[in-house]
Protein backbone atom coordinates (compact mmCIF):
# COMPACT_ATOMS: atom_id res chain seq x y z
CA UNK A 1 0.00 0.00 0.00
CA UNK A 2 2.96 2.55 0.92
CA UNK A 3 4.39 1.80 -2.75
CA UNK A 4 1.72 1.89 -4.47
CA UNK A 5 0.61 5.56 -2.37
CA UNK A 6 3.84 6.79 -3.44
CA UNK A 7 3.51 5.74 -6.73
CA UNK A 8 -0.01 7.57 -7.04
CA UNK A 9 1.38 10.56 -5.74
CA UNK A 10 4.36 10.99 -8.31
CA UNK A 11 2.13 10.36 -11.28
CA UNK A 12 -0.24 13.73 -10.72
CA UNK A 13 0.87 14.15 -14.53
CA UNK A 14 -1.45 11.29 -15.16
CA UNK A 15 -4.02 12.90 -13.92
CA UNK A 16 -5.88 9.75 -13.07
CA UNK A 17 -6.80 10.29 -9.40
CA UNK A 18 -8.39 12.83 -8.41
CA UNK A 19 -9.32 12.11 -5.11
CA UNK A 20 -6.47 10.50 -2.56
CA UNK A 21 -7.70 8.56 0.19
CA UNK A 22 -4.26 7.84 2.11
CA UNK A 23 -5.66 7.45 5.66
CA UNK A 24 -8.34 4.94 4.44
CA UNK A 25 -6.09 3.34 2.38
CA UNK A 26 -3.53 3.05 5.23
CA UNK A 27 -6.44 1.98 8.17
CA UNK A 28 -8.07 -0.83 5.52
CA UNK A 29 -4.28 -2.43 5.31
CA UNK A 30 -3.19 -2.30 8.78
CA UNK A 31 -7.15 -4.20 9.29
CA UNK A 32 -6.06 -6.24 6.14
CA UNK A 33 -2.78 -6.85 7.62
CA UNK A 34 -3.98 -8.31 11.35
CA UNK A 35 -6.44 -10.11 9.00
CA UNK A 36 -3.48 -12.16 7.24
CA UNK A 37 -1.61 -12.70 10.36
CA UNK A 38 -4.97 -14.44 11.88
CA UNK A 39 -4.94 -16.29 8.68
CA UNK A 40 -8.29 -15.13 7.65
CA UNK A 41 -7.27 -13.09 4.30
CA UNK A 42 -9.89 -13.33 1.37
CA UNK A 43 -9.18 -13.09 -2.30
CA UNK A 44 -8.86 -8.59 -2.34
CA UNK A 45 -6.89 -8.65 1.42
CA UNK A 46 -4.53 -5.86 0.99
CA UNK A 47 -4.98 -5.60 -2.21
CA UNK A 48 -4.93 -1.46 -3.33
CA UNK A 49 -7.40 -0.62 -5.86
CA UNK A 50 -8.58 2.40 -7.10
CA UNK A 51 -12.78 3.00 -7.91
CA UNK A 52 -14.19 4.96 -10.55
CA UNK A 53 -15.43 8.39 -9.29
CA UNK A 54 -19.07 7.03 -10.58
CA UNK A 55 -19.00 5.24 -7.33
CA UNK A 56 -20.33 6.46 -4.24
CA UNK A 57 -17.96 6.07 -1.21
CA UNK A 58 -18.79 6.56 2.02
CA UNK A 59 -17.55 10.50 3.42
CA UNK A 60 -15.57 10.53 -0.07
CA UNK A 61 -16.15 12.67 -2.51
CA UNK A 62 -18.03 11.15 -5.56
CA UNK A 63 -18.76 13.57 -8.43
CA UNK A 64 -19.46 11.21 -11.74
CA UNK A 65 -16.74 13.37 -13.54
CA UNK A 66 -19.17 16.29 -13.06
CA UNK A 67 -19.08 19.77 -11.65
CA UNK A 68 -22.68 19.80 -10.85
CA UNK A 69 -21.46 17.03 -8.01
CA UNK A 70 -19.15 19.64 -6.29
CA UNK A 71 -18.78 19.07 -2.59
CA UNK A 72 -21.36 15.54 -2.95
CA UNK A 73 -19.98 13.08 -0.20
CA UNK A 74 -22.35 9.97 -0.09
CA UNK A 75 -23.09 9.06 3.39
CA UNK A 76 -23.20 5.38 1.95
CA UNK A 77 -21.35 2.94 0.31
CA UNK A 78 -22.27 1.25 -3.50
CA UNK A 79 -23.10 -2.36 -2.69
CA UNK A 80 -19.80 -3.22 -4.84
CA UNK A 81 -17.01 -0.84 -2.94
CA UNK A 82 -18.54 -2.47 0.05
CA UNK A 83 -18.34 -5.92 -0.94
CA UNK A 84 -14.72 -5.20 -2.14
CA UNK A 85 -13.73 -3.29 1.41
CA UNK A 86 -15.22 -6.76 3.26
CA UNK A 87 -13.00 -8.99 1.59
CA UNK A 88 -10.26 -6.62 2.23
CA UNK A 89 -9.47 -4.44 -0.45
CA UNK A 90 -7.05 -1.17 0.02
CA UNK A 91 -8.91 1.73 -1.68
CA UNK A 92 -5.98 4.36 -3.02
CA UNK A 93 -8.50 6.97 -4.14
CA UNK A 94 -11.16 7.95 -6.93
CA UNK A 95 -10.55 7.48 -10.46
CA UNK A 96 -10.73 10.28 -13.51
CA UNK A 97 -13.06 9.81 -15.71
CA UNK A 98 -15.67 11.06 -18.50
CA UNK A 99 -18.77 13.27 -17.03
CA UNK A 100 -21.53 11.03 -15.69
CA UNK A 101 -19.43 8.26 -17.99
CA UNK A 102 -20.32 10.05 -21.08
CA UNK A 103 -17.03 9.93 -23.74
CA UNK A 104 -14.97 7.49 -24.88
CA UNK A 105 -11.34 9.88 -24.16
CA UNK A 106 -11.86 11.02 -20.85
CA UNK A 107 -11.97 14.79 -22.33
CA UNK A 108 -15.44 15.21 -20.96
CA UNK A 109 -14.52 15.03 -17.01
CA UNK A 110 -14.64 18.36 -14.57
CA UNK A 111 -11.21 17.58 -13.97
CA UNK A 112 -9.13 17.72 -16.71
CA UNK A 113 -7.88 14.78 -19.29
CA UNK A 114 -6.76 11.93 -17.64
CA UNK A 115 -3.81 10.91 -19.74
CA UNK A 116 -2.66 7.11 -21.22
CA UNK A 117 1.20 6.12 -19.82
CA UNK A 118 1.99 5.02 -23.38
CA UNK A 119 3.33 7.20 -25.95
CA UNK A 120 3.69 6.82 -29.82
CA UNK A 121 7.42 6.06 -30.97
CA UNK A 122 9.58 8.92 -29.57
CA UNK A 123 6.33 11.41 -29.83
CA UNK A 124 5.73 13.39 -26.83
CA UNK A 125 1.93 14.06 -27.97
CA UNK A 126 -0.61 12.83 -24.78
CA UNK A 127 -2.87 10.01 -26.04
CA UNK A 128 -5.83 9.75 -24.50
CA UNK A 129 -6.45 6.28 -22.42
CA UNK A 130 -10.48 6.17 -23.58
CA UNK A 131 -13.36 6.53 -21.46
CA UNK A 132 -15.45 6.49 -20.22
CA UNK A 133 -12.87 4.67 -17.34
CA UNK A 134 -10.29 6.53 -18.59
CA UNK A 135 -8.25 7.03 -14.86
CA UNK A 136 -8.80 3.45 -14.47
CA UNK A 137 -7.21 2.30 -17.21
CA UNK A 138 -4.50 5.24 -16.91
CA UNK A 139 -3.88 4.18 -13.00
CA UNK A 140 -3.60 0.16 -13.81
CA UNK A 141 -1.43 0.61 -16.98
CA UNK A 142 1.25 3.13 -14.99
CA UNK A 143 1.11 0.57 -11.96
CA UNK A 144 -0.45 2.73 -9.91
CA UNK A 145 -2.64 0.14 -8.23
CA UNK A 146 -3.37 -3.59 -9.15
CA UNK A 147 -6.42 -3.19 -10.33
CA UNK A 148 -9.21 -0.90 -10.62
CA UNK A 149 -13.49 -0.41 -10.79
CA UNK A 150 -14.61 0.65 -14.10
CA UNK A 151 -18.80 0.80 -15.74
CA UNK A 152 -19.27 0.11 -19.04
CA UNK A 153 -22.73 1.23 -20.66
CA UNK A 154 -21.19 1.08 -23.81
CA UNK A 155 -17.76 -0.01 -23.84
CA UNK A 156 -16.55 2.27 -21.45
CA UNK A 157 -14.38 -0.39 -19.68
CA UNK A 158 -13.32 -2.20 -22.84
CA UNK A 159 -12.24 0.44 -25.18
CA UNK A 160 -9.84 2.12 -22.43
CA UNK A 161 -8.51 -1.16 -21.43
CA UNK A 162 -7.59 -1.93 -25.18
CA UNK A 163 -6.47 1.77 -25.16
CA UNK A 164 -4.06 1.13 -22.18
CA UNK A 165 -2.78 -2.82 -22.54
CA UNK A 166 -4.63 -3.89 -19.94
CA UNK A 167 -7.76 -6.33 -19.14
CA UNK A 168 -10.87 -5.32 -18.81
CA UNK A 169 -14.71 -7.39 -18.22
CA UNK A 170 -18.24 -6.25 -18.66
CA UNK A 171 -19.73 -8.88 -16.90
CA UNK A 172 -23.89 -10.00 -17.47
CA UNK A 173 -26.26 -7.63 -16.94
CA UNK A 174 -27.08 -8.31 -13.51
CA UNK A 175 -24.06 -10.01 -12.11
CA UNK A 176 -23.05 -6.92 -10.66
CA UNK A 177 -25.44 -4.73 -8.18
CA UNK A 178 -25.71 -0.95 -9.80
CA UNK A 179 -26.58 0.13 -6.50
CA UNK A 180 -24.22 3.21 -5.05
CA UNK A 181 -23.31 3.33 -8.51
CA UNK A 182 -24.15 7.18 -10.02
CA UNK A 183 -26.99 5.99 -12.93
CA UNK A 184 -26.28 6.79 -16.45
CA UNK A 185 -28.25 4.81 -18.64
CA UNK A 186 -30.02 2.14 -16.22
CA UNK A 187 -30.66 -0.91 -18.75
CA UNK A 188 -27.11 -1.06 -20.03
CA UNK A 189 -24.83 0.16 -17.33
CA UNK A 190 -22.55 -2.81 -15.29
CA UNK A 191 -19.37 -2.52 -13.18
CA UNK A 192 -16.61 -4.44 -13.55
CA UNK A 193 -12.66 -4.59 -12.95
CA UNK A 194 -9.77 -3.27 -14.71
CA UNK A 195 -6.43 -5.98 -14.45
CA UNK A 196 -3.23 -6.13 -15.76
CA UNK A 197 -4.06 -9.67 -16.08
CA UNK A 198 -6.93 -11.94 -17.14
CA UNK A 199 -6.61 -13.60 -13.81
CA UNK A 200 -6.31 -11.05 -11.65
CA UNK A 201 -9.98 -9.99 -13.54
CA UNK A 202 -11.34 -13.40 -12.56
CA UNK A 203 -10.38 -12.55 -8.96
CA UNK A 204 -12.01 -9.38 -8.76
CA UNK A 205 -15.05 -10.10 -10.49
CA UNK A 206 -16.03 -12.73 -8.29
CA UNK A 207 -15.33 -10.60 -5.03
CA UNK A 208 -17.67 -7.91 -6.72
CA UNK A 209 -20.37 -9.94 -7.79
CA UNK A 210 -23.88 -11.53 -6.38
CA UNK A 211 -26.90 -10.80 -5.61
CA UNK A 212 -28.29 -7.16 -4.01
CA UNK A 213 -31.33 -6.88 -2.89
CA UNK A 214 -31.24 -3.06 -2.86
CA UNK A 215 -30.60 -3.52 -7.02
CA UNK A 216 -34.13 -5.06 -8.14
CA UNK A 217 -31.81 -6.04 -11.48
CA UNK A 218 -29.00 -8.05 -9.82
CA UNK A 219 -29.85 -11.78 -10.32
CA UNK A 220 -30.21 -13.90 -7.77
CA UNK A 221 -27.70 -16.57 -9.07
CA UNK A 222 -24.35 -18.22 -7.00
CA UNK A 223 -21.08 -16.90 -8.44
CA UNK A 224 -18.50 -19.17 -9.48
CA UNK A 225 -15.31 -19.25 -8.93
CA UNK A 226 -14.20 -17.73 -11.91
CA UNK A 227 -10.21 -18.37 -11.11
CA UNK A 228 -10.78 -22.25 -11.10
CA UNK A 229 -12.44 -22.42 -14.56
CA UNK A 230 -9.20 -20.57 -15.90
CA UNK A 231 -7.92 -23.82 -17.12
CA UNK A 232 -6.41 -22.83 -20.21
CA UNK A 233 -8.06 -25.37 -22.43
CA UNK A 234 -10.29 -24.02 -25.16
CA UNK A 235 -10.15 -27.46 -27.51
CA UNK A 236 -13.41 -27.92 -28.93
CA UNK A 237 -14.85 -24.34 -28.62
CA UNK A 238 -16.35 -23.02 -31.16
CA UNK A 239 -15.29 -19.28 -31.31
CA UNK A 240 -17.76 -16.72 -34.06
CA UNK A 241 -16.19 -14.04 -36.25
CA UNK A 242 -18.95 -11.92 -37.46
CA UNK A 243 -18.27 -10.86 -40.50
CA UNK A 244 -20.63 -7.60 -40.10
CA UNK A 245 -17.46 -6.49 -37.50
CA UNK A 246 -15.15 -6.32 -40.64
CA UNK A 247 -16.51 -2.87 -40.96
CA UNK A 248 -15.19 -0.51 -43.84
CA UNK A 249 -12.15 1.82 -43.51
CA UNK A 250 -10.98 -0.40 -40.12
CA UNK A 251 -7.10 0.13 -40.16
CA UNK A 252 -5.01 -2.77 -41.24
CA UNK A 253 -3.10 -3.35 -37.83
CA UNK A 254 -6.50 -3.81 -36.05
CA UNK A 255 -7.41 -6.56 -39.52
CA UNK A 256 -3.92 -8.45 -39.01
CA UNK A 257 -5.00 -8.32 -35.07
CA UNK A 258 -7.69 -10.19 -35.36
CA UNK A 259 -6.38 -12.48 -37.94
CA UNK A 260 -3.59 -13.18 -34.85
CA UNK A 261 -6.36 -14.07 -32.44
CA UNK A 262 -7.92 -16.20 -34.71
CA UNK A 263 -4.85 -18.25 -35.40
CA UNK A 264 -4.26 -18.20 -31.85
CA UNK A 265 -7.39 -19.88 -31.09
CA UNK A 266 -7.21 -22.13 -33.92
CA UNK A 267 -4.01 -22.98 -32.71
CA UNK A 268 -4.98 -23.81 -29.02
CA UNK A 269 -7.56 -26.43 -30.90
CA UNK A 270 -10.76 -24.11 -30.97
CA UNK A 271 -12.93 -24.39 -33.76
CA UNK A 272 -13.33 -21.21 -35.81
CA UNK A 273 -16.54 -20.35 -37.23
CA UNK A 274 -17.96 -17.34 -39.64
CA UNK A 275 -21.19 -16.11 -38.39
CA UNK A 276 -23.41 -13.47 -38.99
CA UNK A 277 -24.67 -11.05 -36.67
CA UNK A 278 -27.00 -9.23 -39.19
CA UNK A 279 -28.31 -6.47 -37.32
CA UNK A 280 -24.87 -5.05 -36.39
CA UNK A 281 -25.28 -1.65 -38.24
CA UNK A 282 -28.24 -0.44 -36.28
CA UNK A 283 -26.14 -1.02 -32.81
CA UNK A 284 -24.87 2.40 -32.49
CA UNK A 285 -27.93 4.28 -33.62
CA UNK A 286 -30.00 2.55 -31.27
CA UNK A 287 -27.18 2.67 -28.26
CA UNK A 288 -27.09 6.80 -29.22
CA UNK A 289 -31.18 6.95 -29.12
CA UNK A 290 -31.32 4.35 -25.56
CA UNK A 291 -28.52 5.66 -23.65
CA UNK A 292 -29.43 9.37 -23.99
CA UNK A 293 -33.23 8.54 -23.54
CA UNK A 294 -32.43 6.86 -19.92
CA UNK A 295 -29.88 9.55 -19.29
CA UNK A 296 -31.98 12.44 -19.63
CA UNK A 297 -34.37 10.73 -17.00
CA UNK A 298 -32.03 9.81 -14.47
CA UNK A 299 -29.91 13.02 -15.08
CA UNK A 300 -33.35 14.61 -13.73
CA UNK A 301 -32.34 14.68 -10.03
CA UNK A 302 -29.45 16.91 -10.66
CA UNK A 303 -31.71 20.27 -9.45
CA UNK A 304 -29.38 22.26 -7.10
CA UNK A 305 -31.72 21.37 -4.43
CA UNK A 306 -30.36 17.49 -3.46
CA UNK A 307 -26.84 17.18 -4.14
CA UNK A 308 -23.17 19.25 -4.88
CA UNK A 309 -23.36 22.44 -6.93
CA UNK A 310 -25.67 25.36 -6.83
CA UNK A 311 -25.61 28.54 -9.37
CA UNK A 312 -25.35 31.87 -7.37
CA UNK A 313 -28.67 33.52 -8.00
CA UNK A 314 -30.10 37.08 -8.71
CA UNK A 315 -32.32 39.13 -7.80
CA UNK A 316 -35.40 38.13 -8.47
CA UNK A 317 -34.99 34.35 -9.31
CA UNK A 318 -37.07 31.66 -8.67
CA UNK A 319 -36.90 28.70 -8.85
CA UNK A 320 -36.93 27.88 -12.40
CA UNK A 321 -34.14 30.41 -12.65
CA UNK A 322 -32.09 28.34 -9.91
CA UNK A 323 -33.00 25.11 -11.83
CA UNK A 324 -31.58 26.12 -15.23
CA UNK A 325 -28.85 28.32 -14.33
CA UNK A 326 -27.74 24.94 -11.68
CA UNK A 327 -27.65 22.85 -14.61
CA UNK A 328 -26.38 24.84 -17.22
CA UNK A 329 -23.13 25.85 -15.50
CA UNK A 330 -23.13 22.01 -13.60
CA UNK A 331 -23.25 19.88 -16.84
CA UNK A 332 -20.40 19.90 -19.53
CA UNK A 333 -21.41 19.84 -23.39
CA UNK A 334 -21.86 16.55 -23.95
CA UNK A 335 -23.77 15.74 -20.83
CA UNK A 336 -26.57 18.56 -21.88
CA UNK A 337 -26.16 17.46 -25.97
CA UNK A 338 -27.22 13.74 -24.60
CA UNK A 339 -30.05 15.43 -22.31
CA UNK A 340 -30.93 17.07 -25.49
CA UNK A 341 -31.11 14.14 -27.67
CA UNK A 342 -32.60 11.91 -24.76
CA UNK A 343 -35.61 14.52 -23.89
CA UNK A 344 -36.30 14.83 -27.75
CA UNK A 345 -36.70 11.14 -28.49
CA UNK A 346 -38.80 10.53 -25.33
CA UNK A 347 -40.98 13.68 -26.29
CA UNK A 348 -44.86 12.65 -27.10
CA UNK A 349 -44.19 13.43 -30.67
CA UNK A 350 -40.57 11.61 -31.19
CA UNK A 351 -41.59 8.48 -29.08
CA UNK A 352 -42.68 6.31 -31.41
CA UNK A 353 -40.40 7.09 -34.42
CA UNK A 354 -36.88 6.75 -32.38
CA UNK A 355 -37.40 5.78 -28.73
CA UNK A 356 -39.57 2.58 -29.45
CA UNK A 357 -38.01 1.48 -32.47
CA UNK A 358 -34.33 1.78 -30.71
CA UNK A 359 -36.19 -0.67 -28.36
CA UNK A 360 -37.08 -3.20 -30.96
CA UNK A 361 -33.71 -2.95 -32.86
CA UNK A 362 -32.46 -3.95 -29.49
CA UNK A 363 -34.24 -7.03 -29.36
CA UNK A 364 -33.24 -7.78 -32.71
CA UNK A 365 -29.54 -7.76 -31.65
CA UNK A 366 -30.06 -9.86 -29.16
CA UNK A 367 -31.76 -12.48 -30.85
CA UNK A 368 -28.68 -12.13 -33.53
CA UNK A 369 -26.35 -13.37 -30.40
CA UNK A 370 -29.16 -15.96 -28.98
CA UNK A 371 -29.39 -17.60 -32.67
CA UNK A 372 -25.77 -17.82 -32.80
CA UNK A 373 -25.34 -18.93 -29.31
CA UNK A 374 -27.74 -21.84 -30.26
CA UNK A 375 -26.92 -22.70 -33.17
CA UNK A 376 -22.92 -24.03 -31.32
CA UNK A 377 -20.90 -21.07 -30.47
CA UNK A 378 -19.45 -20.63 -27.61
CA UNK A 379 -17.90 -17.35 -27.71
CA UNK A 380 -17.31 -14.12 -30.39
CA UNK A 381 -14.08 -12.99 -31.00
CA UNK A 382 -13.60 -9.09 -32.23
CA UNK A 383 -11.29 -6.16 -32.52
CA UNK A 384 -12.42 -4.06 -28.98
CA UNK A 385 -12.00 -0.90 -31.04
CA UNK A 386 -11.44 0.46 -34.21
CA UNK A 387 -8.16 2.16 -33.71
CA UNK A 388 -5.25 1.90 -31.38
CA UNK A 389 -5.43 5.66 -29.03
CA UNK A 390 -5.87 8.78 -30.23
CA UNK A 391 -4.58 11.92 -29.21
CA UNK A 392 -6.05 14.03 -26.41
CA UNK A 393 -7.29 17.16 -27.88
CA UNK A 394 -8.00 15.23 -31.79
CA UNK A 395 -11.46 17.41 -31.59
CA UNK A 396 -13.68 14.97 -32.96
CA UNK A 397 -17.48 16.13 -33.78
CA UNK A 398 -19.54 13.72 -31.38
CA UNK A 399 -20.07 11.33 -34.11
CA UNK A 400 -16.67 10.51 -34.73
CA UNK A 401 -16.27 10.19 -31.09
CA UNK A 402 -18.85 7.65 -30.89
CA UNK A 403 -17.77 5.44 -33.79
CA UNK A 404 -15.52 4.32 -30.80
CA UNK A 405 -17.97 2.25 -29.45
CA UNK A 406 -19.02 0.63 -32.84
CA UNK A 407 -17.28 -2.78 -31.48
CA UNK A 408 -18.81 -2.63 -28.11
CA UNK A 409 -22.31 -1.25 -27.72
CA UNK A 410 -24.16 -4.58 -29.45
CA UNK A 411 -22.84 -6.47 -25.74
CA UNK A 412 -24.03 -3.84 -23.67
CA UNK A 413 -27.64 -3.78 -25.99
CA UNK A 414 -27.95 -7.68 -25.92
CA UNK A 415 -26.93 -7.72 -22.13
CA UNK A 416 -23.57 -9.86 -22.48
CA UNK A 417 -20.53 -10.27 -21.30
CA UNK A 418 -17.62 -8.69 -23.06
CA UNK A 419 -13.99 -8.88 -22.08
CA UNK A 420 -11.46 -6.87 -23.25
CA UNK A 421 -7.56 -8.35 -23.59
CA UNK A 422 -4.11 -7.19 -25.37
CA UNK A 423 -3.10 -8.79 -28.18
CA UNK A 424 -0.23 -7.04 -29.80
CA UNK A 425 1.41 -3.55 -30.52
CA UNK A 426 0.54 -1.57 -33.43
CA UNK A 427 3.69 0.28 -35.50
CA UNK A 428 3.86 3.41 -33.70
CA UNK A 429 4.61 0.43 -30.08
CA UNK A 430 0.64 1.48 -28.80
CA UNK A 431 -1.06 -1.88 -27.49
CA UNK A 432 -4.30 -2.71 -29.52
CA UNK A 433 -6.75 -5.35 -28.08
CA UNK A 434 -9.66 -7.94 -28.51
CA UNK A 435 -12.80 -8.60 -27.81
CA UNK A 436 -14.65 -11.71 -26.38
CA UNK A 437 -18.51 -11.97 -25.82
CA UNK A 438 -20.25 -14.50 -23.97
CA UNK A 439 -22.89 -16.14 -23.06
CA UNK A 440 -25.17 -15.02 -20.13
CA UNK A 441 -23.55 -15.50 -16.69
CA UNK A 442 -20.60 -17.40 -18.53
CA UNK A 443 -17.82 -15.19 -17.42
CA UNK A 444 -15.82 -17.90 -15.98
CA UNK A 445 -15.59 -19.67 -19.60
CA UNK A 446 -15.42 -16.51 -21.32
CA UNK A 447 -12.24 -15.48 -19.05
CA UNK A 448 -10.35 -19.00 -19.55
CA UNK A 449 -10.56 -18.51 -23.59
CA UNK A 450 -9.62 -14.86 -23.10
CA UNK A 451 -6.78 -16.23 -21.31
CA UNK A 452 -5.68 -17.98 -24.62
CA UNK A 453 -5.21 -15.16 -26.60
CA UNK A 454 -3.97 -13.14 -23.57
N1 LIG B 1 -18.61 6.02 -25.17
C1 LIG B 1 -19.94 5.60 -24.85
C2 LIG B 1 -20.79 6.78 -24.49
O1 LIG B 1 -20.28 7.85 -24.47
C3 LIG B 1 -19.90 4.58 -23.76
C4 LIG B 1 -19.80 5.15 -22.42
C5 LIG B 1 -19.83 4.13 -21.34
O2 LIG B 1 -19.73 2.93 -21.58
N2 LIG B 1 -20.04 4.60 -20.13
O3 LIG B 1 -21.95 6.67 -24.23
Amino acid sequence: TEAHLEAVAEAGALNAFVHHTPEIARAQAEHADARIRRGDAPDMCGIPIGVKDLFCTRGVPSQAGSRILEGFKPEYESTITDKLFQDGAVMLGKLNMDEFAMGSSNETSTYGDAVNPWRAGNSDASLTPGGSSGGSAAAVAARLCLGALGTDTGGSIRQPAAFTGITGIKPTYGRCSRWGVVAFASSLDQAGPMTRSVRDAAIFLRAMSGHDPKDSTSADLAVPDFEAMLTGDVKGQVIGIPREYRIDGMPEEIETLWARGIEMLRDAGAEIRDISLPHTKYALPAYYVIAPAEASSNLARYDGVRFGHRAKLGQGDGITEMYEKTRAEGFGDEVQRRVMVGTYVLSAGFYDAYYNRARRVRTLIKKDFEDAFAAGVDAILTPATPSSAFELGANFTPIQMYLNDVFTVTVNLAGLPGVAVPAGLDKRGLPMGLQLIGKPWAEGELLNVASAVE
